[in-house]
């Protein structure tokens, strides 16, 4: 019998990760998934873990990465990507953007492993061209509260391919836009898990800024699918994966509270440092390369989306009831 093949998710706890090796495992694969729960959790995961194709290995990759066995393929995911964790916990992007890079492509070299970089759609940093298409070579302040996890990625990607040119490496760039779906942290501090939770808990709904500022708004299951065919293509060059619908801060808050229908009060922020005020992918290569396009509307991603929230808040509240109600210690 042919042997599985067998793929390294690094960030595979993560948001995104878990998503990913949830549909690996589904296709057939051997994952294993190595994380370091800085920003993942094995809440995540737990479930793939009756899976005897499952692996989880607790891992920093910014540290040398031992991954016994055959390798056939690497995703490359781990990285803390919420705009509040540059604040918080900037060295340690820097250091999984440019070590962790260089560990995962060492370990894709010494195994003849193929090899995918999760890059992002903020290597455009504020973009100066409308939609971002893959030539355009970015905008980004280096010394800026972003310039952490940008400036890690544009390493990144530089290593990703110099690792190709040089060493022959098969190479893939999936360059991530605005992504959102179950399992993103309640505290991400990103748009949709907060206006989500904002939302739930009847709480006023934070805009920054004057909410004019756009994103595209990609469900986790369309990007998924985007990134197991890049691995597949023979396209090196970097690939835009996001969905081309255009929402301001302001329309997407309103689409939740409609979803929901909450009757939440929209209160404004001050816009934080830096905050791109476009962004929208231009999706022409992976449409020609990968034959892909998102197809999973707003409307239907922010509904699984919400549901899953909701079921989480009735959960903790349930726990918390449990805990208050139980016996005395
Ligand atoms: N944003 C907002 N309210 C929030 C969180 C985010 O208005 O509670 C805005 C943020 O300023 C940005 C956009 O929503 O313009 C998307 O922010 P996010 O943190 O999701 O990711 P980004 O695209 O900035 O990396």
């Amino acid at each position: 019998m042919a042997r599985k093949p067998r793929v390294l998710v690094t960030g595979g706890a993560g948001f995104i990760g878990s998503h990913l090796c949830e549909r690996l495992l589904s296709e057939g694969y051997k994952v294993v998934c190595m994380d370091n729960l800085r920003t993942g959790s094995l809440k995540n995961v737990t479930y793939l873990g009756g899976s005897p194709d499952f692996e989880y290995v607790h891992h920093d990759v910014s540290t040398y990465i031992e991954c016994p066995g055959a390798l056939d393929e690497i995703y490359h995911l781990a990285s803390p990507a919420s705009p509040i964790d540059f604040e918080r916990i900037p060295i340690p992007i820097l250091k999984v953007g440019a070590l962790g890079t260089h560990n995962a492509l060492g370990l894709a070299k010494a195994r003849g492993a193929r090899f995918l970089l999760a890059s992002t759609s903020e290597v455009y940093g504020d973009p100066l061209v409308h939609p971002q298409h893959e030539e355009y070579w970015g905008n980004v302040n280096p010394i800026g509260i972003r310039g952490v996890y940008d400036e890690a990625k544009r390493y990144a990607e530089s290593l990703t391919v110099a690792y190709h040119r040089h060493h022959g490496l098969e190479t893939r760039i999936a360059r991530i836009f605005n992504t959102y779906g179950p399992r993103m942290r309640p505290d991400d501090g990103r748009m949709i898990p907060n206006f989500i939770s904002q939302a739930l808990a009847g709480e006023n709904i934070t805009i920054y800024g004057d909410g004019s500022q756009t994103r595209s708004l990609q469900y986790v299951d369309d990007l998924v699918e985007g990134m197991i065919r890049l691995m597949y293509s023979s396209e090196r060059r970097p690939v835009n994966l996001g969905n081309p619908t255009e929402y301001t801060v302001l329309e997407a808050a309103e689409l939740v509270l409609k979803l929901l229908d909450s009757s939440s009060e929209l209160v404004h922020k001050p816009l934080p440092e830096d905050d791109p005020k476009r962004r929208c992918p231009d999706i022409s290569r992976a449409r020609e390369s990968l034959d892909w396009e998102p197809r999973i509307s707003a409307q239907e991603g922010l509904s699984h989306t919400l549901r899953w929230f909701a079921e989480q808040r009735h959960k903790a509240k349930g726990w918390a009831g449990q805990r208050t109600e139980g016996p005395a210690r």
